[in-house]
């Protein structure tokens, strides 16, 4: 009879399921893992131009005054031996595909809420990992492992109170407050940090002298009606008496990047044709780096001036993210289309069966290889716009042919899309 209580007990959901892990400064701590003399100076990320803003600062420059935020010119009076860097989002996003997948190696319910901080819900993870402080630190360890950089992370029985948990134990800590005791931890915070409260809100509780969040629990809701509406009164009060509905939303991996472009007149020449499969397969390439994905199966869709629309796809033998080699299975599934002659309306190229590229690029990253020609064309279009490079092929594919705005149309991005009478995408 014993085996089946316990077994009962450690499938029960557990008190404080929800885990907010935070990278510790992130930016700054990559341009450290990039330039290893940099570790122990007061690193600054942003705000290189006279104008600008710090976006990440290490905690040596935070000793100073310095966070992110802060105008540069500020920064450099309070720190003047900072080392101020430009951002390297390129870098940022590697290392944040990694951190996912750590994350997605202890559950699904995984919500990212920007690059370096997640929400988790390890409720139905106990059973293998142990109670969710636990999972924690086991996260904690992966992350140091996997990525080089330290992370905190707030284990709570509700979204908002993990995260002020996890920006209490800042850096490198590990903070759990129970769900009996969660009131006592919030009762001496300033109750700007509670989840909607900015400096407008706060001044107007502080005319109430409501300034920390055991004041709010104590303020009738009535009062707070008063002075913040209805709507927000209510949220307030929750907040206060750490209730917090919302649930961790996981991430949903595309199963699809694609891409597809409506001609204002039909192709019929085969190599404007082959130039427009280029061009789209730099765009799907493009968005697969960026998001962090390898294709497996890549499709071509064309459909005729009379509305016949033709889908090819082919599986490649090694997952790629590289526009060339979309370019070449689409070139190939094009050449290969019955009839000869034919005029196209619309083109499009497809990426499917997505794979993470996440521990491959971070290894590609740290071995130095991160320069070839796609990535190197990415920088620019990032820095100087959309088009500044480009292949010597397609330099004068827009010349002398209106096109209008709307002609282009991303699937991905409208997934509900489908032009009426007309077989799935993939098929
Ligand atoms: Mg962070």
């Amino acid at each position: 009879m014993i085996g089946p209580a316990v077994a009962w007990i450690s499938m029960a959901r557990p008190s404080e399921p929800i885990l907010h892990v935070d990278l510790d400064a992130f930016y700054a701590s990559v341009e450290v893992l990039k330039d290893p003399s940099l570790r122990g100076k007061p690193v600054i990320v942003g705000g290189t131009g006279s104008r600008g803003v710090v976006t990440s600062a290490s905690y040596e420059a935070r000793r100073s005054g310095v966070h992110s935020a802060m105008p540069s010119v500020r920064a450099r009076r309070l720190c003047p031996e900072g080392i101020f860097l430009p951002p390297d989002f390129e870098a940022y996003r590697v290392h944040s595909n990694r951190f996912r997948e750590v994350m997605l190696s202890f559950t699904p319910l995984v919500e990212p809420i920007s690059l370096d901080e997640a929400f988790l819900d390890v409720g139905g993870a106990t059973r293998l990992f142990g109670e969710p402080p636990e999972i924690a630190g086991k996260i904690r360890d992966a992350v140091l492992e996997g990525l080089g950089v330290t992370c905190s992370a707030g284990v709570a029985s509700t979204k908002f109170v993990a995260k002020l948990a996890s920006a209490h134990c800042k850096p490198d800590g590990l903070l759990h407050v129970p769900a009996a005791q969660t009131i006592g931890f919030l009762e001496p915070l300033p109750v700007g940090r509670l989840w909607g409260v900015g400096e407008k809100t706060a001044d107007l509780l502080g005319r109430l002298a409501i300034r920390t969040i055991g004041d709010l629990a104590r303020t009738p809701e009535q009062v707070l009606q008063r002075l913040v509406g209805e709507a927000a009164a209510r949220h307030l009060t929750q907040l206060a008496h750490g209730l917090d509905e919302r649930e961790v939303i996981p991430y949903e991996a595309p199963k699809s990047i694609g891409h597809e472009e409506t001609f204002d007149r039909d192709l019929d020449d085969d190599g404007e044709i082959l130039r427009e499969l280029l061009h789209l397969s730099g765009r799907v390439a493009a968005r697969l780096r960026e998001d962090g994905y390898r294709a497996r199966t890549v499709t071509l869709k064309a459909r005729l001036a009379n509305f016949t629309t033709l889908t090819r796809s082919r599986t490649v033998r090694d997952p790629t993210d590289v526009g060339a080699d979309l370019f070449h299975a689409v070139g190939e599934l094009y050449r290969a289309l019955p009839g000869t002659g034919r005029r196209i309306r619309l083109l499009g190229v497809q990426a499917s069966g997505l794979e993470r590229a996440g521990a491959e690029q971070l290894a590609l990253l740290r071995a130095g290889r991160w320069d070839d020609v796609e990535r190197t064309l990415d920088r620019i279009e990032r820095r100087f716009g959309r088009g500044s490079a480009t292949h010597a092929t397609l330099l004068d594919r827009d010349r002398g042919r209106p096109r209008s705005p709307a002609a282009a149309r991303d699937p991905t991005l409208d997934p509900g899309f489908r032009p009426s009478g007309e077989p799935p995408y993939n098929r």
